[in-house]
């Protein structure tokens, strides 16, 4: 990210439609996330606890159908989630995250899709996809912990639109602002949820402060 201007958090904290959390219990568990010292066990439990809160949070307006059902003493009209959900893990890092949204919706389906750029072309290239054929979702989640410049974030997008997905939330635990801007840019459409918001990307393109390489601290491949 070598002189390519980013903007800045107060910039991109106006955009509509992307919701950091402000749950004590995130920022709590943030913290250990953070921490270097935090081992690789640890590491993907609090990214599957991390998951189930923010799943809590992105489901907050899922639409519901009303239900019949009989309970011991009698027939009553509950609710049920309307049409299936959908979670697509980004490998390899978005799999702790895919599991803590399995812990708050454990009927989802999940749709693994593996996604690496071609850094000449920037073309999305999929790897690994598991999209079904039949697509009957009211929602799908793309979910990766860290919305760093957002190429695959966008890439992910791109494929679910084109599969004819029609509401679609992005998921993740860290964005920069740079990547955030990106994603809003590149699809106005869609809700963003993270449970922060850092202060850039480095040289690398790291988050930072962020947490490392999230995919190495879940699965100890350092
Ligand atoms: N991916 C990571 O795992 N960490 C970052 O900081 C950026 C991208």
């Amino acid at each position: 990210m070598q002189g390519v201007p980013q903007p800045t958090r107060e910039e991109v904290l106006k955009l509509p439609r992307v919701h950091i959390s402000t749950h004590p219990v995130m920022a709590h568990k943030m913290t250990a996330l953070r921490n270097k010292h935090t081992s690789s066990a640890e590491f993907y439990q609090l990214v599957k606890e991390v998951g189930a809160l923010l799943a809590y949070e992105a489901t907050a307006h899922l639409a519901l159908e009303p239900w019949e059902i009989d309970t011991p003493l009698e027939r009553t009209t509950g609710y049920r989630l309307a049409g299936g959900i959908g979670i697509t893990p980004i490998l390899r890092a978005g799999l702790g995250l895919a599991e803590g949204f399995r812990e708050v919706i454990p009927d989802a389906q999940v749709w693994h899709l593996g996604l690496k750029r071609d850094e000449r072309t920037l073309q999305a290239m999929e790897y690994y996809n598991q999209l079904p054929h039949k697509v009957d979702l009211q929602i799908c989640y793309a979910v990766d912990p860290m919305l760093a410049t957002g190429g695959s974030a966008i890439d992910a997008v791109n494929i679910l639109k084109r599969k004819g997905i029609k509401r679609i939330s992005y998921v993740g635990i860290i964005a920069a602002p740079y990547g955030l801007l990106k994603l809003s840019q590149a699809h106005p459409d869609i809700d963003i949820y993270i449970a922060v918001l850092d202060e850039k990307l480095n040289d690398y393109g790291y988050i930072v402060p962020g947490l490392g390489d999230a995919g190495d601290r879940q699965f100890g491949t350092f």
